[in-house]
């Protein structure tokens, strides 16, 4: 099963398609911009807790076999957080000091 490749920033709904070097995603492929991830999460994925990284990039050209973009296409469903902004804050708040490998 291939990463989803979600459309949006969970956060401000920023459009995040699949060659934005701008998404960030944590473990469980929870998706947010790159501002939203340093300015509001401070590296705390609000709906696992978890850190982030930079969302790989599929390649657009088929070099293998049934592997590329066209045959594993980006997800078109937005997500939206299910957590008021207060409570990401106090997560973050909480966690921040906290590095990745440690939570
Ligand atoms: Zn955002
Ligand atoms: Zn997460």
């Amino acid at each position: 099963m291939a990463l989803s490749l979600r459309p949006n920033c969970e956060y401000c709904d920023k459009d995040l398609p699949p060659d934005s070097a701008d998404a960030r995603i944590c473990s469980y492929e929870c998706t947010f911009c790159g501002d939203c991830v340093e300015n509001h999460l401070s590296n705390v994925c609000p709906n696992c807790g978890g850190g982030f990284v930079p969302r790989p990039l599929r390649p657009t050209n088929e070099w293998r076999p049934g592997v590329c973009l066209a045959f594993q296409p980006p997800s078109t469903d937005r997500v939206h957080l299910k957590y008021s902004r207060e409570g990401v804050a106090e997560l973050a708040a909480r966690l921040r000091d906290i590095a990745p490998e440690r939570r």
